[in-house]
């Protein structure tokens, strides 16, 4: 039996799957943040250049992955798909049990998929520079790798928690050339009217997000860019799912389960629109699971609702799961789960049917993470490890019922730089938390009436 499934760098997907071709309806329009109309691609243009913009808007079934993108995939691409045998024996279980390994690329996840595509379009429309915000370091190295890889500029808003929590990621990103910054910071208005009510504020990704997009609104040459959330963005990440569906053809299988972890929903989207494109298609039936953290629970406890992307209200309004845009997360270890809303493509599918979301504790994350590095050897990361907990609970319902279900998993990372948490939930100092019903209610109050 093998347990790695390979692509030669030929199989590179030369196009990316745009779901929003296949969904029945599309998601509502984005909304501008001074009229609540809805926003067309001159409102965007400030922060983004137009072949994204046109890509966030776009019903084409498939976008073509430029020449240069796809020549800089080749550093890491395609990402092996494993099979996790030796875990399966350690959970007992006769449920088959693939995973996607997203933890391969120079900055250890997913993210610079969709880095290199976003660096890529900014710079063929004469930017030079980039600003985003990062929480626990993985997308601001991400871009930073782009931006070094394309000749650009990059200035990372790191929430200040993490810029002194997470000093090698901030390493990372200043060894690929670009400038990081803790936030709140006093380079920008935003980051200042949080220090004037707090001095001592440790960040959040709302703030971090706000002062990255006001420091591009005001720059000429120099734009935003997202990690995460935004339908282009998804979008990029279906090179995984679609590199996974000829790789488990190799392995002569198919997944009744595609599970992923999700912070704004990128790389659960990038490997389950894919098979959600085979289900609506094909007739397939895999089911899609999102998993979240019970302590930021967008899509299991949020609202389906516009709200804006930032703390200060500068983007657009979208409609998505949210839990309110000042949301400020509790502490959690899974830093790149933190955000308070989720991607409308995924909240529109979520909402229509075609995905399921659930969510975990982060103990629980932690005890499958643990439980899958004795096995396979791999680290994962935190963010990862609430993925690794569903598939563990798929996994014993199947050893209950005796069915042999095909899982598949995204790997979106190792936790390399993340050895911190494990230490505490080793020494056994990771404690549980809920995400408060009261407080989800509160928050609802500073909703945009819409
Ligand atoms: C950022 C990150 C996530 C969460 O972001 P999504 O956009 O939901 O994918 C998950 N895993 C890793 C390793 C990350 O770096």
């Amino acid at each position: 039996m093998a347990i790695k499934f390979l692509l030669p760098e030929d199989r590179i997907p030369t196009s990316w799957y745009n779901v929003a071709a296949d969904l029945p309806a599309p998601p509502p329009p984005p909304l501008h943040p001074g009229t609540l109309q809805p926003a067309g691609p001159g409102d965007l243009a400030p922060l983004f250049p137009m072949g994204l913009i046109m890509q966030e808007m776009s019903a084409e079934p498939t976008i073509e992955i430029p020449d240069e993108v796809r020549e800089i995939y080749r550093l890491w691409r395609p990402t092996p798909l494993l099979r996790a045998a030796r875990w399966e024996k350690v959970l007992g279980t006769p449920a088959k049990i693939y995973f996607k390994y997203e933890g391969v690329s120079p900055a250890g996840s997913h993210k610079p998929n969709t880095a290199v595509a976003q660096a890529w379009y900014n710079k063929q429309e004469g930017i030079t520079k980039l600003t985003t915000e990062t929480g626990a370091g993985q997308w601001g190295s991400a871009l930073s790798l782009a931006c070094n890889l394309m000749g650009m500029e990059c200035l990372v808003y790191m929430v200040k928690v993490s810029y002194f929590q997470k000093p090698y990621r901030r390493s990372m990103i200043r060894v690929w050339g670009a400038e990081v910054i803790p936030s709140p910071s006093d380079t920008t208005a935003s980051g200042r009217a949080i220090l004037a009510q707090d001095p001592d504020s440790m960040g959040s990704l709302g703030i971090a997000i706000s002062e990255a997009v006001e420091v591009a609104a005001h720059r000429d040459d120099t734009h935003y860019s997202l990690g995460s959330v935004l339908n282009h963005v998804l979008l990029h990440q279906t090179v995984i799912g679609q590199e996974a569906i000829e790789q488990m053809e190799l392995a002569d299988a198919y997944p009744d389960f595609v599970v992923g972890c999700v912070g704004g929903g990128s790389n659960f989207a990038g490997i389950a629109f894919p098979f959600l494109g085979q289900n609506i298609k094909k007739g397939k039936k895999t089911r899609l699971i999102a998993v979240e953290p019970a302590a930021c629970p967008s899509m299991t406890k949020g609202v389906y609702c516009f709200d804006y992307g930032d703390t200060a209200k500068l983007t657009p309004l979208v409609k998505m799961d949210t839990l309110g845009h000042d949301f400020i997360p509790p502490g959690i270890h899974a830093g790149g789960l933190r955000y308070h809303g989720m991607a409308p493509m995924l909240s529109h599918a979520f909402h229509l049917g075609l995905v399921e979301a659930e969510s975990v504790m982060q103990t629980e994350a932690f005890s499958a993470g643990v439980s899958f590095a004795r096995s396979e050897g791999i680290i994962p990361a935190p963010e990862s490890n609430h993925a690794l907990a569903m598939v563990s609970k798929l996994a014993e319902e199947c050893k209950q019922s005796g069915d042999a279900k095909t899982i598949l998993f995204n790997l979106s990372g190792h936790g390399h730089f993340d050895m911190a948490a494990y230490d505490n939930y080793l020494d056994g100092k990771l404690e549980d938390y809920a995400y408060p019903e009261e407080k989800i209610k509160e928050a609802m109050k500073n909703l945009p009436k819409v």
